[in-house]
């Protein structure tokens, strides 16, 4: 409710608008992932490699995904797919900030025209 309240002073045609302008930014849908990427630096167990020393081997990427309370999964992502897994998370937040927006506009514009029935009489 409290984010919609703020759309409150925005004139209709420029929410209108600005909807508009959401969806033609939103990323390509098939180009999404959910989860987060990881990095990490491990030791490899002989004790002979410089990694014994401290020099870790690395990065190694994770990707994990949170499927419930308590619940990952994930695995090793090569370091050539890390820049597209990337972009891929990158796009799901952006596709899902953005059907927020839309969606808070939609409810403030439902509200307005409710308004406005109830101001023609037209009680329900
Ligand atoms: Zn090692």
């Amino acid at each position: 409710m409290k984010a919609s309240e703020g759309l409150g002073r925005i004139p209709e045609l420029a929410l209108r608008k600005r909807k508009r302008g959401l969806a033609e930014l939103l990323p390509p849908v098939t180009e999404i992932l959910r989860g987060s990427l990881v990095e990490r630096y491990v030791t490899c167990g002989n004790p002979s490699c410089k990694c014994a020393r401290g020099e870790r081997h690395g990065p190694i990427w994770y990707l994990t995904v949170t499927l419930g309370p308590g619940r990952t999964t994930g695995g090793i992502v090569s370091e050539e797919k890390v820049a597209e897994v990337r972009a891929w998370i990158e796009n799901y937040h952006k596709l899902k900030d953005h059907i927020e927006k839309i969606s808070e506009i939609n409810r403030e514009l439902l509200r307005r025209e409710r308004e406005r029935e109830r101001k023609q009489g037209r009680k329900k």
